[in-house]
């Protein structure tokens, strides 16, 4: 179902009603399209204290657009070099370049604190570094109008390594993610030929690729350049076909859970894959109390163990081939929980455990990133379906104060699946509009 307040909130008696009876106030959020493919205004590049990388950040900054390192007027981005800060005497130099300008950030704006990993070995860099994610996280809850705000963390040696990563999160590819924390690794990244279509020659299989979420995953990787093949069960075959025709794919029609699925997938993919999108899912909620062991088996069947072992098996073959990307779908239920889900719930904190053991050895073993989307409340058949009441509170519970989209998932995504983004691994990255209460 459409979200009628966002509409009625960009109206001006629905401002003026909002406002008078203390309603939550959604801006309607900017996102890519290819008429606003970028962020429409310069970027503010701040150094907190003496940086190293100023010179490098700032070249890094002005391949994704105009840079100013003075006062702008109105300024669509600020980026705000923290890499320096290594006591707690230094987040003074945050507040001083950072304060006198964030009011002027423009609606829609991005904040992105550039630090580095809190050190294992000084206990005062660590403070102060930490210090930052408090920072990050409440600076998201407040500063409205469709801003959002992240902590990128990189190590200064390897800085190169963040630029598809600030291309995204300064872009409105972004939109619905804030609050995040991102920690790169020292990875090279593979040079990107054309931005346009950085997935241009790659091949992608999406689970779940139908409808929803897994439908726009396909759409997105095909907007960039990659040939897709979707997959979902036989009795969506229809649906599916419809699916991969729209967006010149191949259809896959197969369930994720049988036995010969990875043998069934390599033989799609003759020439193998680049990137693996694990988005199929079911749902069967019930209180705990409640819950049946065939319902519990299904969901930790389909949501978690088919991940585990086809993602196994196509590491094993070599089908997922070396600098492929393989992208697992959590939820803010594997994070939060949720009432009635706790199958599901398990399902998905799974995944993150997957992601996080697999994702170094992969890397090393393989050199294939790991890495998650947790999505929170997105608008989609299975949302519309929820209870009012609870729909509503789904929806505003979150600093943008509306439900994400599913091009939201599937942005984050395909800037996971960008051969650019080699340092990019072990991440969980939620796509949540932040969540107002908790993390
Ligand atoms: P959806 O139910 O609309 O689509 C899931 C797709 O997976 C369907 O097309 C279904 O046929 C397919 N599928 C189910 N079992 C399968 C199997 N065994 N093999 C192959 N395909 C199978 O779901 P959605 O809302 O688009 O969600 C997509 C992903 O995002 C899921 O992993 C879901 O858990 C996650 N997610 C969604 C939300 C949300 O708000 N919609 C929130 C958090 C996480």
């Amino acid at each position: 179902m459409a979200d009628r307040c966002l509409h009625f909130t960009g109206t001006a008696p629905g401002r003026f009603l909002t406002r008078r009876l203390g309603l939550p106030q959604p801006a309607p959020l900017r996102r890519w399209s290819p008429q606003t493919p970028s962020l429409d205004g310069p970027l503010l590049h701040l150094t907190a204290g003496d940086s190293a990388v100023t010179e490098e950040l700032g070249a890094l900054l002005t391949a994704t657009g105009p840079v100013v390192t003075a006062r702008a007027e109105r300024p669509a981005g600020m980026v705000v070099d923290t890499t320096a800060v290594d006591t707690p005497r230094g987040l003074a130099d945050v507040h001083a370049v950072l304060h006198p300008v964030i009011r002027s950030l423009a609606p829609g704006g991005r904040v992105v604190v550039v630090g580095v990993r809190p050190s294992a070995d000084d206990h005062h860099q660590a403070a102060a570094q930490q210090a930052l994610e408090g920072f990050v996280r409440s600076l998201g809850k407040e500063i409205g109008r469709g801003a959002t705000v992240q902590l990128l963390r990189v190590a200064p040696d390897a800085l190169a390594s963040a630029g598809s990563t600030l291309r995204f999160l300064l872009s409105p590819r972004s939109a619905y993610v804030s609050g995040q924390v991102i920690e790169l690794t020292s990875a090279a990244p593979d040079p990107v030929a054309d931005w346009e279509v950085p997935l241009a020659g790659r091949t992608a299989l999406v689970t779940g690729a139908a409808r929803g979420i897994g439908a726009s995953v396909a759409s997105v990787l095909a907007r960039d350049g990659a040939r897709v093949v979707c997959l979902d069960i036989p009795q969506a075959k229809d649906e599916l076909a419809r699916t991969a025709d729209r967006l010149g794919a191949a259809a896959l029609p197969l369930g994720i859970t049988a036995d010969d699925a990875a043998e069934r997938i390599a033989a799609t993919a003759p020439g193998g894959l680049d990137v693996l999108v694990h988005n199929a899912d079911i749902t069967r909620d019930r209180r705990f109390a409640n819950m049946p062991a065939d319902r519990w088996a299904s969901v930790v069947d389909v949501n978690l163990d088919s991940v585990l072992r086809t993602t196994d098996a196509l590491l094993k073959a070599g089908t997922v081939r070396r600098g492929g990307r393989i992208v697992a779908t959590a939820s803010i239920a594997g994070i939060a929980g949720n009432n009635g889900q706790t199958n599901y719930a398990a399902g998905k904190a799974g995944i993150i455990g997957l992601v996080r053991s697999l994702a170094p050895r992969a890397a090393a073993d393989h050199g294939v990133t790991v890495n998650a989307v947790a999505p929170g409340f997105i608008e989609t058949k299975m949302t519309a379906a929820v209870p009012l009441f609870i729909r509503e509170a789904g929806r505003r519970m979150n600093s943008l104060a509306q439900g994400g989209l599913p091009v939201d998932v599937a942005e984050t995504t395909a800037w996971f699946a960008q051969p650019s983004s080699t340092a990019v691994n072990g991440q969980i990255v939620r796509v949540y509009g932040q969540s107002l209460l908790g993390a």
